[in-house]
């Protein structure tokens, strides 16, 4: 949906342009042309990050119950955590990354990761933040929350940077993301998202997903990383789960 409505922004620059001609005014034609061009140009990119055709993602039925064959054939159950024992992890950590996503935009809890966070680093934990370009609805939606938080930039690290960081990461926490840490887009062919660029997070030596339940992400795939044995899920508004996190790191 978000490129269909950057790429209709688009239309809607150039329509102007094409105004601009038929009235000779420059400044239609020059505000339309760059609207309509840098619209066109951001939609390529947010397929490019999603590993997909613009055909595909248009025409492509992404996320129809058809895919479901493919990956919802997960056996094994997830394992819950307790608050305590997460936070009892992340205070005793060496490096904790935050993985943040759309269920972290939706909780609005980029004010409440960044207390956490810098709680942590006053315990001598290093914290880093991995942010995926298409994590969230928007592009650089994860950057905007967390800017509006004051996360220092410098904090943040983008895809490449930071995957090669997980095997040496302690926690990897996962605020609402699914579709971003899927492992299937790496390791399963079959799978409709395969080779989307992931963030390797099911490489770190500990793994918590804070979710609500046992909701689907954007593409309404079955994740793989929430059965790994690595991975303990703790449940609940992301929100309220940080709030309550902040409490407990406290008191470990
Ligand atoms: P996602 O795959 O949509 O998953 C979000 C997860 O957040 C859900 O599994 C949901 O699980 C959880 N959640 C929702 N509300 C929550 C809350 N209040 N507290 C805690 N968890 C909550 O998100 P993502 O990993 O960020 O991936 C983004 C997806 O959007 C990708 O598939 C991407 O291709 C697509 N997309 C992005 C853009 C862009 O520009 N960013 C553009 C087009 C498409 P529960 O329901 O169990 O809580």
């Amino acid at each position: 949906m978000p490129v269909v409505m950057s790429l209709l922004n688009s239309y809607a620059g150039l329509a102007a342009a094409a105004t601009g001609f038929v009235l000779s005014n420059n400044v239609l034609i020059i505000a339309g042309t760059l609207d309509g061009f840098s619209g066109f140009i951001l939609s390529i990119l947010m397929c490019r990050a999603m590993n997909r055709s613009m055909t595909n993602v248009l025409f492509g039925a992404f996320g129809s119950v058809a895919i479901s064959a493919a990956s919802d054939g997960q056996e094994g159950a997830m394992r819950e955590v307790s608050l305590e024992d997460v936070a009892v992890q992340l205070a005793y950590a060496n490096q904790v990354v935050f993985v943040p996503g759309y269920g972290m935009a939706t909780a609005q809890a980029q004010h409440i990761v960044r207390e956490l966070a810098d709680i942590l680093e006053k315990r001598g934990v290093s914290v880093k933040y991995a942010i995926h370009p298409v994590a969230g609805r928007m592009p650089g939606h994860m950057n905007v929350l967390l800017a509006e938080a004051n996360v220092p930039y410098s904090s943040l690290y983008e895809l490449e940077q930071i995957n090669p960081d997980f095997p040496s990461t302690d926690v990897a926490v996962v605020i609402g993301a699914n579709d971003v840490v899927n492992p299937d887009a790496r390791d399963n062919p079959n799978s409709p998202i395969a080779g989307m660029p992931i963030l390797e997070v099911d490489r770190a030596r500990s793994v918590v997903v804070l979710k609500r339940g046992k909701g689907k992400g954007f593409s309404g795939l079955e994740n793989p990383l929430f059965f790994k044995p690595v991975t303990g899920m703790l449940y609940g508004d992301a929100k309220d789960s940080l709030t309550k996190l902040v409490q407990a790191v406290q008191h470990v």
